[in-house]
């Protein structure tokens, strides 16, 4: 059995732009152009970058919820592009999300049981006695009561509410989920007891995330690697441990720069970066981080620079040519 749980390949998902009484195709949204990386059994790989970046995107995309332009996906060694419901469904029961708002992506005219449940039999696991069995088993590795069963969304907290979205993922047993911003709709307070609570879950049910979120801060410690995307692209991807104590792209830079120390003497000097992420209707010449990128140079206008490895980091910038 190879290592590779995931691998996606030259991925891409461009959104249709119609105009005219026609409605022909006058563009396209570059929503995720061109990413490849492969996770490995038991990883957390992180997918950070501001928002409408294509990280939500890139993630529905590799799950198959949404059909991608062009590239491949391979979950388990089977390749996933293009496959149509009937072959999605036993892929559906090995492959999860859990959404970022635990309000709007629970049924709230649904009960705690019937929400759980419901996977189970779509995917026909058990018996009517297994399944209620299950929902109680589940809930209660989340950190919730069983005898909640009857009651429904609107009756709990929204740290309460994504850890019902965590159990309903996880009760028809996946292998990989993804976890998207699973903890930005939530209060500071609960985001830390809910990334402790996926990383006891991963540990004890031999699970492998991919953790889309728009804060580095919050990846650090539940990481094994990091891919940083901007504007459709994955310009670095590294270790979480190198990634953060030697970042190489002035984008990273730049988004680790706003991340507050744990040390107080560790003093960091912000880098403000100028405007917003470009629309991905008309990206910019070049690398697309040209307009804000401090160290731009005339060729980072004309030529899009080609991901390399340095010191262990992929990266796509001209200027990185070697750690420092
Ligand atoms: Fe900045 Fe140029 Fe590197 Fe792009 S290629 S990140 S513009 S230095």
């Amino acid at each position: 059995m190879s290592d590779t749980l995931l691998d996606v390949h030259h991925l891409k998902k461009y959104f249709p732009v119609r105009r005219g009484i026609l409605q022909r195709v006058a563009n396209h949204v570059k929503a995720v152009d061109d990413i490849s990386f492969s996770i490995n059994r038991g990883e957390t790989l992180s997918l950070v970058g501001e928002s409408g970046c294509g990280k939500t995107t890139a993630g529905r995309a590799l799950l198959n919820l949404i059909p991608s332009t062009s590239g491949t996906v391979r979950f388990d060694g089977i390749e996933i592009t293009g496959a149509s419901t009937s072959e999605m469904r036993p892929l559906r029961q090995k492959m999860q999300i859990v959404f970022q708002d635990p309000y709007s992506s629970l049924n709230p005219r649904m009960t705690v049981k019937a929400i759980v449940e419901e996977g189970l039999t779509i995917h026909g696991i058990g018996n009517r006695q297994q399944r209620t069995e299950r929902v109680g088993e589940i809930l209660h590795r989340v950190g919730l009561d069983p005898s909640y069963v009857h009651r429904y969304p609107h009756e709990f907290s929204g740290g309460q509410r994504q850890r019902l979205g965590i159990a309903r993922a996880l009760a028809v047993h996946p292998t990989f989920v993804v976890l998207d911003e699973p903890i930005s709709a939530l209060d500071v307070s609960i985001q830390s007891q809910i990334i402790n609570l996926l990383n006891d879950l991963k540990r004890t049910m031999q699970l492998t995330y991919l953790f889309i979120s728009h804060d580095l801060s919050v990846v650090r410690y539940l990481s094994d690697r990091v891919a940083v995307m901007y504007l459709g692209e994955i310009v670095e991807l590294a270790s979480s441990q190198m990634l953060y104590e030697n970042p190489l792209h002035p984008y990273t830079k730049a988004l680790l720069s706003a991340v507050p120390r744990s040390k107080p003497q560790q003093v960091s000097t912000r880098v403000k970066l100028p405007g917003d992420v470009p629309s991905p209707l008309n990206p910019p010449s070049g690398c697309r981080f040209h307009p804000r990128c401090p160290l731009a140079e005339e060729i980072c206008r004309r030529q899009a620079p080609e991901a390399k490895v340095v010191d262990q980091h992929l990266v796509a910038c001209h200027l990185v040519t070697r750690a420092e």
